[in-house]
């Protein structure tokens, strides 16, 4: 395995984006840049800036594109991602998002592969209401796969909870969204080659293996 890469993980809410893209970062050794856990973060710290995110998030609505964008290209100027790479999650979410994305990489030859992590909607639903986060590190756990002791973090100690948008009627809001904003994304890199879709079902064990596979494969192509 050759260190680095550049990945955008695309994928329902609930298909299992979140985890798998802080395992591809850590097997490609690159940082892992979710847009969901730097608003989440900022909203935890109460600044302004968070508090306005925070209000579109409980609702389960998109965060303006202008905002979302200059946080990820701040982000993306970093010394570690500019040099090595970064696993994208959750963004872009928006075909506006993509082509700023696009035009602000430039170059064809960096721009990031996308992976699509398929899983039917039936399922996610099901996942997403079982979904219980770590306020802290943001570690994924579930009703069926709950913390050791307590509903305390296994891995940093902090409270493991159900997200405040995983609620019924944001859960709904944020999957009509995904069918209307997102999921135009995949014809759109598909159309531009660089988009791979893998099956998301099954062991999320079985699931990485997959992603890595494929993207591996796809960079020996790419030379
Ligand atoms: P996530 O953890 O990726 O499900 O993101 C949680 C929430 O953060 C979303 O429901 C949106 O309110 C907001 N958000 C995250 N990424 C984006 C993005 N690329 N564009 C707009 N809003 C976003």
């Amino acid at each position: 395995m050759v260190p680095g890469v550049r990945l955008v993980v695309l994928g329902k809410q609930g298909a299992g984006k979140g985890t798998q893209a802080v395992r591809l970062a850590r097997h490609y050794v690159v940082p892992h840049i979710s847009t969901g856990d730097i608003f989440r973060a900022a909203a935890k710290a109460g600044s302004p800036f968070g508090r306005k995110a925070s209000e579109f998030m409980e609702k389960g609505e998109l965060i303006p594109d202008d905002v979302v964008l200059g946080v990820v290209m701040e982000r993306l100027e970093q010394k570690d991602a500019k040099g090595r790479g970064y696993v994208l999650d959750g963004f872009p979410r928006t075909v506006n998002q993509a082509e700023a994305l696009t035009a602000r990489i430039g170059e064809v030859r960096d721009q990031p592969l996308v992976v699509d992590l398929e899983v039917p909607t039936e399922i996610v639903l099901q996942r997403l209401a079982a979904r219980r986060v770590c306020t802290d590190c943001g570690a994924n756990y579930s009703t069926a796969v709950p913390p050791k002791t307590d509903w305390i973090c296994d891995v940093c100690g902090g409270e493991v909870v159900q997200r405040e948008d995983d609620t019924e009627a944001a859960i709904r809001r944020r999957l009509d969204l995904y069918e209307e904003q997102t999921a135009p994304l995949i014809s759109w890199y598909l159309e531009r080659r660089q988009l791979r879709t893998v099956d998301g079902l099954g062991d999320p064990d079985k699931v990485t293996e997959r992603l890595v596979r494929t993207i591996d494969h796809w960079r020996e192509l790419a030379g």
